[in-house]
């Protein structure tokens, strides 16, 4: 693995020349993959959706990839990956993915096999010194695979601010285990998940790209680009400078390279082709439409705010809301990350251990990051609501979405 990332442009070669370029420019294949490699490529492909939208990894980009990794004669190749299995949402179908993103048709070209991870063999493995997940079930396809060739798209996230090659790897993770991730922490489950699933490589679709909440198309951005490179937390770095979006605030970068001894900046990657700064686009988060969606709430974020915090803010404000207590949250101020002092009337909450300090707050939330449970009590309490009423209510309604989705989740 080394810390270089590079940069093509689609124009005017196509995209099979952008992908050959950037994979040749970031060091090739070629000490990754030999006669006995048994190589996993798994695209992101979460949730049916037009092709081009920016949701997917897209077919053309599979295919260039897929023809660089039968150049190499590895002894197996397999194209997997399991749809969104859904959370505060309902779960999709894997195999409407493939063949909504044009990949059942580029296996079929290639005669390489298709595999729906959701459905794969489970394996129960532990962790070793694991942040959040000390065990984790994972398919059978990933295990045994030498080498993980991971193709995110460039997204933003609701939760995590950014969805890169590192966050990909949760395809791998069968049904419901995904939504462990969630309960647990999302930002350091996807740490503990790469440390046994880290891809060898990256390749990020950054054709055309996806921002805010992932609708189309008005939430699709054209981009023209593809980056590659063999160390995966550095690909994504340098896709989230793509998107605007700042590293400091995306916790499961920081955490894993602290996990590795790395930094998650951009000044410790070393970019080669094109220049971030003539393609640089200031991507809307998921978090930035929440906001907008919650006017009786305000949010005030510090330099420090993170996905941390604002990962289970999502839903400890949304299912306050869905219990019935708008009225209540109106005029309600929460504080993330390191801000300065508030000055606003009552029902003020800070959250996590960044804000601390701030003066001016009525409750605090500890922890970094802190638990959903212990917000979603603070925040009630501060407005003069019934925190089980709250709880009642978001575990009502997930289970309501996974029961729906549990169909799906077998295609
Ligand atoms: S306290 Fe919250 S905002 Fe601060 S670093 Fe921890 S998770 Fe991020």
């Amino acid at each position: 693995m080394t810390n270089r990332v590079a940069i093509t442009s689609t124009e005017p070669g196509g995209v099979e020349h952008a992908v050959r370029e950037a994979v040749r420019l970031a060091g090739g294949f070629g000490e990754l993959i030999g006669p006995t490699s048994r190589v996993l490529i798994k695209p992101n492909q979460c949730k049916p959706s037009p092709r081009h939208s920016g949701c997917m990894a897209d077919g053309d980009v599979v295919e260039a990839v897929a023809k660089l990794v039968l150049e190499r004669r590895p002894k197996s190749v397999v194209i997997g990956d399991g749809a969104i299995a859904g959370y505060d949402f309902g779960g999709f179908s894997t195999q409407e993915s493939f063949d909504s993103s044009g990949v059942t048709e580029v296996a079929k070209r290639l005669g390489i096999e298709l595999r729906n991870l959701t459905t794969d063999i489970p394996v129960e493995v532990s962790i070793p010194n694991a942040l959040i997940m000390d065990r984790v079930r994972i398919a059978k396809t990933a295990l045994d695979s030498d080498v993980i060739i991971s193709i995110p798209v460039l997204k933003s996230h609701i939760r995590t601010h950014a969805t890169l090659s590192l966050k990909n790897m949760k395809g791998v993770m069968p049904g419901v285990e995904k939504r462990k991730t969630h309960r647990l922490g999302l930002d350091m489950a996807i740490v503990d998940l790469c440390t046994v699933v880290r891809p060898s490589y990256a390749v990020v679709d950054a054709t055309v790209g996806m921002e805010g909440v992932w609708q189309y198309p008005q939430d699709t951005r054209k981009m023209g680009l593809i980056v590659a490179g063999s160390d995966a937390l550095y690909v994504d770095v340098v896709g989230a400078a793509l998107m605007g979006i700042d590293t400091a605030q995306i916790m499961h970068l920081q955490y894993m390279a602290q996990k590795e001894g790395k930094r998650a900046a951009i000044d410790a990657v070393e970019v080669v082709g094109e220049r971030i700064a003539d393609h640089r686009q200031v991507f809307k988060t998921g978090f930035d439409v929440f906001r907008g969606r919650y006017p009786e709430v305000c949010f005030v974020q510090g330099e420090s705010a993170c996905s941390g915090c604002t990962n289970e803010l999502v839903s400890a404000i949304t299912y306050m809301k869905q219990a019935g207590y708008g009225e209540q949250m109106k005029g309600l101020t929460v504080v993330i990350g390191n801000a300065a002092d508030v000055r606003a009337e009552g029902k003020v909450v800070a959250l996590g251990k960044c804000s601390a300090g701030v003066k001016g707050v009525d409750a605090h939330v500890p922890g970094c990051p802190p638990k959903e449970d212990e917000m979603v009590r603070v925040l009630c309490e501060t407005c003069g609501v019934d925190p089980r009423k709250v709880r009642e209510t978001m575990a009502g309604e997930r289970k309501k979405l996974w029961d729906s989705s549990s169909g799906a989740l077998q295609r």
